[in-house]
């Protein structure tokens, strides 16, 4: 990407869309691109049609979707296909139909089958039966993939798609309904210290294993693929390693400081009992995460009393 390139982050304001706004601001790009969804609903094809039409854009991070936990997906599954199916159906086309010159699909290791060997390898797509609890999400993101492959095949664009392990970081939410279990684990155990509870409620077994990156870590290699990688096929962005939800507990619990005890209820549902990615496809062009848990904990940790805290 030229130094004066036109660049659009899709979801600056998430997880994901912020770090990559970060990483592309400290490496000296200066024609950034976004708006919030009040300012622009990518739901919209003929608002998204327009802009693109605007802006000139030349490269596009598409980060901007309707994510969500375990439970939220559950909850509501018609939002989470509608809203995705429709925001990126509208910025991949507009994308194509302005000439942008290279587009990056961000998906989910949630698009591979329940019960795939693991590590996840991207050729494991499309070959078994989903996870329930997130499949209309899954299948949106499946969607998205074989969009840009068919743009690509069909129209000769160079639109990538990146699936990224379970990621967390600054701006993540920390809403106990609709997040993911890491910041909802920072949340419960910073409460329980500062109410002096005598227990945290861990939803499931506590045996499912999860593979977590840091968002920093994923808008590096998010910018590296943008220089580096230009194949239709999806490639992975991981750490290559996970942890049991009891263990990551058990770490978030000494990290916070709390004191008493952890109780799981298997009432609510495990999900997937594993999803750690392959990383070998990226390793070998040169890329790996640099953040270690421990690590990434303790600054999520930092975060979360700064954004979530204040805001309260
Ligand atoms: P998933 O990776 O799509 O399954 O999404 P989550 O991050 O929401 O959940 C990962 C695992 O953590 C599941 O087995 C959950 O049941 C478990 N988990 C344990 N406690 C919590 C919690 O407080 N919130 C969430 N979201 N998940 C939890």
């Amino acid at each position: 990407m030229e130094n004066n390139a036109r660049i659009y982050v899709a979801g600056h304001r998430g997880l994901v869309g912020s770090a990559i706004l970060r990483a592309l601001e400290k490496k000296g790009y200066r024609n950034l691109i976004y708006r919030s969804s009040s300012e622009l609903d990518l739901r919209e094809r003929d608002q998204v049609q327009s802009f693109f039409e605007e802006q000139e854009i030349d490269y596009v991070f598409l980060a901007a979707a309707k994510v969500g936990g375990i439970a939220a997906n559950n909850d509501f599954p018609a939002d989470f296909i509608r809203d995705n199916l429709l925001i990126q159906t509208n910025v991949i086309d507009s994308a194509y139909r302005t000439g942008v010159k290279n587009l990056m699909f961000l998906g989910s290791t949630c698009i591979y089958p329940k019960f795939a060997p693991q590590p996840l390898k991207e050729e494991y797509l499309l070959t078994g039966d989903l996870e329930p609890t997130n499949k209309p999400y899954a299948i949106a993101k499946i969607a998205g993939i074989n969009m840009c492959q068919s743009y690509n095949r069909q129209y000769g664009t160079k639109f990538i798609s990146v699936m990224p392990t379970n990621m967390y970081g600054p701006n993540d939410n920390f809403d106990l309904k609709t997040s993911h279990v890491l910041p909802a684990l920072i949340r419960k155990f910073h409460e329980a210290k500062e109410a002096n509870a005598q227990s945290v409620e861990v939803w499931g077994t506590g045996q499912p294993k999860r593979e977590f990156l840091h968002s920093d870590d994923l808008a590096e290699a998010c910018l590296f693929l943008m220089e580096h990688y230009e194949d239709s096929e999806i490639i992975n962005v991981g750490v290559g390693e996970d942890i049991a939800i009891r263990d990551l507990a058990e770490l978030i619990k000494s990290i916070v400081g709390y004191q008493g005890e952890i109780s799981f209820n298997s009432s609510i549902p495990d999900g997937t009992p594993r999803k750690l990615v392959d990383v070998s496809k990226i390793n070998a062009l040169g890329w790996q995460a640099r953040i270690s848990l421990e690590e990434g904990l303790k600054s999520a940790y930092v975060a979360f009393q700064k954004e979530y805290l204040i805001n309260k």
